[in-house]
This record gives structure tokens, C-alpha cells and sequence, in this order.
């Protein structure tokens, strides 16, 4: 009977010191694999170089897995060090926006470096309860110098829906950004100019837009920033409308065809509601296409622009306008169901005509493009584009150089067209401009090739 109970005992005692291990080592096991004897370092995001100007104190993002126990940060000058934050959390954040402020004007001479250094410590009880530390250091490269931006020489006036050109100097030595910013949203890319520092840049006048006015941005690795103006005498144009019948031989042939490239989207239609859809929505796209490819620009550097007058029909009539705003009226004329503009010229000869490519260029775009058919794409440089549309044949590739003179394509009615002719159309980074412009010889001498040979001037000056 003793000998029972003594066994009964012992057997308690066993289960128990085994739940007391058990229960040890889970808690041994808890702590371990808490956050609080984590092993990782705070992490302090910053690069190890940066530039920097009087204006603009920046944020340092400090973090850590446990929590921040403390952060400090120095700045150096080489000769002196000065600590500009010293921080003890309270409540062990995880993370931590630490301000650098710019320090006294003494400290710091003009296109000095200073070193910057931070020091962040955890709440870990790892390392004998001392926590995990990181430092970092960065060089800050001092610069609060503006870039030097002038406006040097510019076409004298701009019409609205057409081209200018504008030549101006910018330089920094740490220069970052340069565009030439309008007032209706679009940002210009110059394209270095001549000599070292100069830069030249086409722009357009959307003719969608009642005002225009430009003006230069340069921003340096400091966040420095010069700006301005370019000044244009600018003249108004008016634009013609137009009201064109609707006729069911164009609704039932052109428009019914031009439907089938899009079946999902006009299953549905009515015959003058695919006019609607072909002519807006689908323009929309084809014209999307277009602008997509012609807003690229090259940066080589420029020289000269020997550009000459687009003249690609031998014999071309023109037989409609660029700008025009033509409303398709049916059955009756005060029954509009569609209307758009006409973002070029046609075009007219005989049948199946040569398109001559007037200016040296590289295909950019050879292929069906909706509305504008068999179309191709010519890029001449400078921001500078040419557009076919309506072809029969294609005679050059995407890819393919061309030179001044060359065939590139013949006439014909493809996409929306009804009788054989060329959509021509001309594009400065992405906008389409008046080609009565581009194949102006008086134009382009006086607005584009004198203004450039003027600024050459009075850089060689
Ligand atoms: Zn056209």
C-alpha cells in the first residue's frame, strides 16, 4: 500500500517538473522570438551622397522591427561638427521622420560638402540589454547656386494651331531637369543646340488652346530652380467650319467598313451612330497613336535645320484645311450627328500619285492606322513629324531612312476617305500644327532657319 502511494507520488512529481520544463522553455521560447530581443539594426534610409540648397530641409526616414530608443544626428564642415538632433523616445516608435534643417549660414560656405552623420539606437534587449545601433553617414554636397537660364533668340511671333522655334542658354553644374513649360499643360524637351550649355526647342500652339505662352525651367540636383519667359508676338487665327452631308452611300460604304475594325464596339449601332463612333471615338484613337509616336524626340545635338517647304504632291490641290471643324449633318441640315476637326490638309492629284518626302527622315510609323488607312509616319528631327494618311501602297518600312525627294508612298482612299487623295499632316512633339507652315519657304526662312543662324551668331559673338 506505501509502496503504491510512493510510486504515486514520484509519478506526480515527474509530470510536473515536466510541465515546469515545458512551460520554461516555452517561455525562454516566447521571449526569444519576441520583438524584444530582436537582433536587427534600425534602419536609416538615406543616400550616401546628396545635393543641397538653403531652401530645403529634408526628412531622413529612421525605422526599426522593436522600436526607436534614441536618434542623433551631426553635421561636419571639416573643421567643426555641431549635433542638430538628439532625440529619446518615450514611446519607441517604429519609425521616425528625422528633419535636417539647414544649419547657419557660418558653418556653411558657398560649394562646401558636409557630412551629415545619424545615430539610431532600438529598444531590443539584445546585446546584454545595450540594444542594436546603426550610423550612417552622407556627404551633402552644398549648391545653392540657381542655373543660368536666358532666353537668347526666338521666332518673332506664333499663330495660333502653328510652329515657332526658340533658342535659349542653360547651364549648372548639376543640372537636372530642363523643359520648356506652356501654360496649357504640355512640357517642351529642348534638344542641345550649337555650343556647349545652349539648347533649342520647336514649339506649337495647339489649336485647341485660346492662349499660348512658354517659358524655360531649369531645376539642379539641389532642387535650385531658374525660370523664363519666352516671348512671342502671338496671333489669332480663325478656323473654318464646315457642313458636310451625311449621305448613305458614305454611311453604308465607308463608314460600315470602317465599323468592322472595332465589331465589338459597334455590333450595336445604328447606322448614324457608327458615323458618330468612326468619326469620333475611333478618330480619338487613331489621332492617339499618332501623337503617342511624334511627342518622342532625339537628343543629339543640333547644328543647323536645313529644312525646305513639304511639297508632297507634284500637282496637289487642296482640297480641305487644316483646323477645319466639320459637323456631318443627315436628312436634314439642322440634324448634326457628328463633328470634328480636321487635323490636316488634303491633298489632290491624279490617282494614285507619288508622295514625295520632301525632307531626309526615318520611317517611324508604315502601317494601317483606322480613319487614316494605310498611313506613314516620317520623323525629320527636331521634334519635327510628317504624316501620309490614305495610301494605296506603302513604299518604305518602319525603321527605313529616307532621303529628300524620295517616294514613300502613292495616294489612294483608304481609311475615311472617299476619293483618292493625301492627308497630310505635320506634328511638333506630339501636336498637330498648320503644314501651310512647314511648306511656306518664306515661312520657314524667316521663323525657323534665320532665327537659328542669328543665334549662332550671337553665340560665336
Ligand atoms: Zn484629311
Amino acid at each position: 500500500m506505501k509502496m503504491r502511494q510512493k510510486r504515486k507520488a514520484s509519478a506526480l512529481g515527474t509530470l510536473l517538473a515536466i510541465f515546469i520544463l515545458l512551460g520554461g522553455g516555452y517561455a525562454i521560447y516566447k521571449i526569444l522570438h519576441s520583438n524584444e530581443f530582436e537582433t536587427n539594426r534600425p534602419v536609416i534610409e538615406m543616400p550616401l551622397e546628396r545635393f543641397w540648397n538653403s531652401h530645403h530641409p529634408f526628412d531622413i526616414n529612421i525605422s526599426d522591427d522593436s522600436g526607436l530608443k534614441k536618434v542623433i544626428a551631426y553635421l561636419s564642415n571639416g573643421s567643426e561638427r555641431i549635433k542638430i538632433a538628439d532625440v529619446d523616445f518615450k514611446k519607441a516608435p517604429k519609425s521616425y521622420r528625422l528633419q535636417i534643417r539647414y544649419p547657419k549660414l557660418g558653418f556653411v560656405h558657398e560649394s562646401d560638402t558636409l557630412i551629415l552623420t545619424v545615430i539610431a539606437q532600438d529598444i531590443s534587449k539584445w546585446n546584454f540589454f545595450k540594444g542594436n545601433s546603426n550610423v550612417k553617414k552622407a556627404r551633402l554636397r552644398i549648391d545653392n547656386q540657381k542655373p543660368d537660364v536666358f532666353a537668347l533668340i526666338n521666332s518673332y511671333g506664333i499663330t495660333r494651331g502653328g510652329s515657332a522655334v526658340a533658342i535659349f542658354k542653360a547651364a549648372d553644374a548639376n543640372l537636372k531637369e530642363l523643359y520648356v513649360e506652356t501654360n496649357f499643360g504640355k512640357r517642351f524637351q529642348p534638344i542641345p543646340f550649337y555650343k556647349e550649355g545652349y539648347y533649342i526647342v520647336l514649339l506649337a500652339w495647339p489649336i485647341t488652346q485660346k492662349r499660348f505662352s512658354a517659358k524655360v525651367i531649369a531645376k539642379d540636383e539641389a532642387g535650385n530652380v531658374s525660370r523664363a519667359r519666352i516671348g512671342f508676338f502671338l496671333k489669332s487665327r480663325k478656323y473654318r467650319t464646315s457642313y458636310l452631308q451625311a449621305k448613305e452611300r458614305f454611311i453604308n460604304g465607308k463608314i460600315a467598313d470602317l465599323a468592322e475594325d472595332e465589331p465589338e464596339l459597334t455590333k450595336n449601332l445604328s447606322p448614324t451612330e457608327k458615323l458618330k463612333f468612326i468619326n469620333e471615338v475611333y478618330r480619338q484613337t487613331n489621332d492617339a497613336l499618332i501623337k503617342e509616336i511624334a511627342s518622342k524626340v532625339d537628343h543629339n545635338r543640333v547644328d543647323s535645320f536645313e529644312i525646305q517647304p513639304f511639297n508632297p504632291l507634284r500637282n496637289g490641290k487642296v482640297v480641305g484645311s487644316f483646323g477645319d471643324h466639320r459637323y456631318y449633318w443627315y436628312k436634314d441640315k439642322s440634324n448634326i450627328i457628328s463633328e470634328s476637326y480636321h487635323l490636316g490638309i488634303d491633298l489632290a492629284s491624279i490617282r494614285m500619285d507619288d508622295i514625295i518626302i520632301s525632307n531626309p527622315g526615318i520611317v517611324v510609323f508604315a502601317n494601317y492606322n483606322g480613319i487614316y488607312g494605310n498611313m506613314l509616319m516620317v520623323y525629320h528631327g527636331l521634334g519635327l513629324y510628317t504624316v501620309y494618311g490614305h495610301c494605296s501602297t506603302l513604299l518604305k518600312k518602319r525603321g527605313e531612312l529616307v532621303q529628300a525627294g524620295e517616294v514613300g508612298a502613292k495616294t489612294g482612299a483608304t481609311g475615311l476617305a472617299l476619293g483618292d487623295h493625301l492627308h497630310f499632316s505635320t506634328l511638333v512633339q506630339g501636336i498637330f500644327v498648320r503644314p501651310a507652315e512647314w511648306m511656306d519657304k518664306k515661312w520657314i526662312q524667316t521663323n525657323i532657319i534665320d532665327v537659328i543662324e542669328n543665334a549662332k551668331k550671337m553665340i560665336d559673338k
